[in-house]
């Protein structure tokens, strides 16, 4: 019997890289597609001898052409860090409205089942905390953060589209923010922001008075949440992501604290359309999928500054 095989847009960044190895482990052949816009080929280098691994590099904004069957298409490909999409505001807007409609397109041509990896972002500024799926968000469409807000609003309007009118097999991850090793050193996002600048001894700068609130997830809970959505039969959304709360100032703090750092704290302007606050509401996954995060923050941290500590000695 032939083995399974997936495709994973984004395959060579932060999530998908985590993603791609472990459908290998579940024994899927893996086709990883990747224009390595904001990913890098050291993130999957060590699959290439892997057999059932396959790495192609392309911009999936164009039609994509993959030989063979295809049970199962992820498509994780985006710029993720607001620093990244605020730079790439075209780009962001491209992946995330053609990408979406040419990773449904393979999809539906390979009759494989289909899995969108949306943001907690969708909820914008939200209005109601924690943020449950039925929530409708708070989103500045004109904002410059709306370039990867309203995209993934679209590319989950799009894979329900798809669903609805072609029937397709359809699955949709709200992700909220996920921490672990490989998530690059200058993407801004406040973790890798954090603990890199703790390890250089340099100031930690945090924005705004630092009372906004994110909910952090260990990369290894993630992608087991990710792979209980794909094998279930859920539709419509289901948020991903870690309900334990914290203000941006008191995760400075820890970080100061794990990596033994007495770097200063530095206040900067608190960007345009930053979330006051942030927190899953992971009821529908608890009862659903049985699934809940397992790693605590302390764990999941330690196991970051490690990655980044070795990683900089390298460089
Ligand atoms: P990442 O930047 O590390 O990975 C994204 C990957 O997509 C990169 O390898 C990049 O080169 C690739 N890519 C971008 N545009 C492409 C294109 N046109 N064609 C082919 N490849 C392209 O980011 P990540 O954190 O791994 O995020 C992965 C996905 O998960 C994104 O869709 C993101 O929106 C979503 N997500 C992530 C988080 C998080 O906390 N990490 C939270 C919410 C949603
Ligand atoms: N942040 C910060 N200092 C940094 C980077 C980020 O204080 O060097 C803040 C940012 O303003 C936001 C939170 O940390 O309130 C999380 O930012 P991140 O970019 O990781 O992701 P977001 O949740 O905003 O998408």
């Amino acid at each position: 019997m032939r083995k399974a095989r997936a495709v994973v847009t984004g395959g060579a960044g932060f999530l998908g890289s985590h993603l791609c190895e472990r459908l290998l482990s579940e024994g899927m052949e893996v086709v990883c597609i990747d224009n390595l816009l904001t990913g890098s080929l050291s993130n999957v280098e060590h699959l290439f001898g892997v057999d059932g691994f396959t790495f192609i590099k392309y911009d999936v904004t164009n039609y994509i052409h993959v030989p063979g069957p295809v049970d199962f298409v992820l498509h994780f490909a985006s710029p993720a860090s607001p620093i990244d999409y605020l730079e790439l505001p075209i780009q962001t807007l491209k992946v995330g409205s053609l990408g979406t409609h040419k990773a449904l397109g393979l999809a539906k041509a390979k009759g494989a089942r289909f899995l969108l990896a949306s943001t907690s972002e969708v909820y914008g500024d939200p209005l109601v905390h924690p943020q449950p799926e039925s929530y409708w968000g708070n989103v500045n469409p004109v904002g410059p953060r709306g370039v990867y807000d309203e995209a993934k609003r679209f590319a989950e309007a799009m894979t329900m589209a798809y669903h609805r009118y072609h029937r397709l097999e359809t699955r949709i991850v709200r992700i909220f923010n996920t921490y672990g090793p490989r998530m690059r050193r200058n993407d801004g996002r406040v973790v890798p922001a954090f603990i890199c600048q703790a390890l250089a001894g340099e100031p930690l700068t945090v924005f705004g008075d630092g009372s906004q609130t994110r909910s952090f997830c260990y990369v290894d809970d993630l992608i087991e949440g990710v792979v209980r959505v794909l094998f279930s039969e859920i539709t419509e959304p289901i948020n991903l992501g870690n309900p334990q709360e914290m203000t941006v100032l008191e995760f400075a703090q820890v970080i100061k604290e794990l990596t033994g750092s007495s770097s200063p704290i530095e206040f900067r302007p608190l960007p345009v359309d930053d979330p006051k606050v942030r927190q899953p509401d992971i009821t529908k996954a608890r009862v659903f999928l049985g699934w809940e995060p397992r790693v605590p923050l302390r764990t999941g941290l330690s196991r970051t500054i490690e990655y980044f500590r070795k990683t900089r000695e390298a460089l």
